[in-house]
């Protein structure tokens, strides 16, 4: 029989939690089905590690891994698809946004031959408008400056297949994107529609500013298309600077015009002086990166293991 797990990142989740566990009841009773669902607590500081706890001790089928303290998202899935045992993994999260419903039709196009099915938003619950526009921009602008295909309204929720599970353990840059990865990796992708629902319960643990930072995280880490864009920029802009030198300097040679425009000088050097520091600053989030990466840190480390320390 085949195996299947269910991944689920939790972080300060216990008003959701419960709901979920129920939400997800129906699904695991699929006799066709051995299941596993592998809870990550990312270092919540609510009660939701002893309702994981509670949930395990009545059903075995429950795993939960407790990690040291709160890394974030990307690393937590790591840290789950370090564990998952099933021949396919099923990546949600715990808020219910990600409507059970869609997964039997995961199931069947894993069956039919397919490695990574993802599921794709057609709409996005109540998000405010500011979000939904901020998302667009983002998305036209990575699909610009990026080398592999990030797909827009499409995030982690997904049915990956063993071997797709055993290609993102290989990736262990401390620099997690994780949908840059999926792009990254390959194999043979299919889609499903899903409408996103609102949030069950809690509040979303993503601020404008740990969004922005993101959003830059995606474009810097799958792509050195910046620096190139700076490069290219430079040259451009040393190529009008040389053709508007010899303009000047013919224009004063032939006709004996005095050099004039102060203005005109005050806006190049400012524009240079702005594309310089956006070029270094660029620089400076690569080499940032590379810092980072150097020192090889894990990207998790895990406290408890269903209960029991490791
Ligand atoms: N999450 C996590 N660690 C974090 C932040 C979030 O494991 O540091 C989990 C969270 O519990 C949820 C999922 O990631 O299951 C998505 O989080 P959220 O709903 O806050 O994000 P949104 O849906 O607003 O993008
Ligand atoms: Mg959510």
């Amino acid at each position: 029989m085949k195996k299947i797990s269910i991944l689920v990142p939790c972080y300060n989740e216990e008003e959701v939690l419960p709901l979920y566990l129920e939400a997800i009841k129906p699904l695991m009773a699929d006799r066709r089905y051995e299941w596993e669902l592998l809870l990550i607590d990312d270092g919540s500081r609510d009660s939701t590690l002893s309702i994981m706890e509670q949930a395990h001790q009545h059903n075995e089928q429950i795993q939960y891994i407790e990690l040291s303290r709160n890394f974030g998202k990307e690393n937590a899935l790591l840290a789950g698809l370090d564990y998952v045992t099933g021949d396919a993994v099923i990546i949600m999260d715990v808020d219910l946004q990600h409507p059970v419903n869609v997964i039997p039709e995961m199931i069947k196009k894993w069956e039919n031959g397919y490695d990574d099915i993802y599921a794709k938003r057609m709409s996005r619950g109540q998000e405010s408008w500011l979000r939904k526009l901020l998302s667009k921009c983002y998305y036209s602008l990575l699909q610009v400056s990026s080398e592999t295909n990030v797909y827009p309204n499409v995030g982690d929720f997904r049915l990956l297949d063993r071997q797709c599970i055993q290609a993102l353990r290989t990736l262990r840059e401390s620099d997690r994107y994780t949908k840059g990865m999926y792009a990254y990796i390959g194999f043979r992708k299919t889609s499903i529609d899903f409408a996103q629902e609102n949030r069950a319960a809690g509040s979303s643990k993503w601020s404008y500013y740990k969004l922005f930072g993101l959003a830059l995280n995606g474009i810097l880490s799958s792509s050195i298309r910046p620096l190139q864009i700076a490069t290219k920029t430079g040259v451009l802009v040393s190529l009008i600077a040389f053709m508007y030198l010899l303009w000047v300097f013919f224009k004063s040679l032939l006709y004996g015009d005095p050099v004039r425009g102060f203005p005109t000088l005050i806006i190049v050097i400012l524009f240079l002086g702005g594309l310089q520091l956006l070029s270094i600053g660029i620089l400076g989030e690569y080499i940032g990166r590379i810092f980072h990466e150097s020192k090889r840190r894990p990207s998790y480390f895990i406290r408890t293991h269903n209960g029991k320390k490791i």
